[in-house]
């Protein structure tokens, strides 16, 4: 994790150093303590925080999760689809899927067997909190409505018809 490498690289002092991480995630004010030691701690927590920056929201509930992090597996593995979804959106620049795409993707979701209704997790309902429709892809464990608006992501079942296409009728991603 190279910026908060760079960071404690700077030779800060402790409250420095929650200040600078503070604002590397978007925010005024310091991580809490143990957070930042959480961080350094554990690449990949660090990570999940930083894929989470300038969103209050899913900060807060990262900040409240140090301890839940090791002890509910499951839950770590929404979080690291729900960051890794997070990051693959952002680097394809935040693109929403036009309104007729979506339509198409979530239409096939609805009469897809792997639709379910979501467990009963913080972290989904975090991620529902603004859907219309909170049902769960349990193929990858996203809220599907979600995800079949964002372009950047794809159905991960093959189209039993034609195997190079994915359920939403797209091809496979590679
Ligand atoms: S994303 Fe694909 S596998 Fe998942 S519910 Fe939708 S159609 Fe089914």
């Amino acid at each position: 994790m190279q910026a908060l490498q760079e960071i404690i690289n700077k030779e800060m002092n402790w409250d420095d150093m929650r200040l600078e991480f503070g604002k590397l995630l978007g925010m005024t004010s310091p991580v809490p303590s143990a957070v930042l030691k959480k961080a350094i701690d554990s690449e990949k927590y660090a990570s999940y925080l930083i894929s989470a920056s300038n969103n209050p929201k899913y900060l807060e509930l990262m900040f409240n999760m140090p301890a839940d992090v090791q002890e509910d597996k499951s839950n770590l593995q929404v979080l690291a689809k729900a960051a890794s979804s997070l990051l693959k959106w952002g680097k394809s620049g935040f693109g929403f899927a036009p309104e007729e795409v979506f339509e198409k993707r979530f239409s096939a979701c609805v009469s897809c067997e792997y639709l379910r209704e979501a467990p009963d997790k913080a972290v989904y309902k975090l991620a529902m909190s603004k859907q219309t429709d909170d049902r769960i892809c349990s193929a990858c464990g996203c809220v599907a409505s979600r995800k079949a608006r964002l372009r950047s992501e794809s159905c991960p079942v093959r189209n039993e018809k034609d195997p190079s296409l994915n359920r939403w009728g797209e091809a496979i991603a590679k």
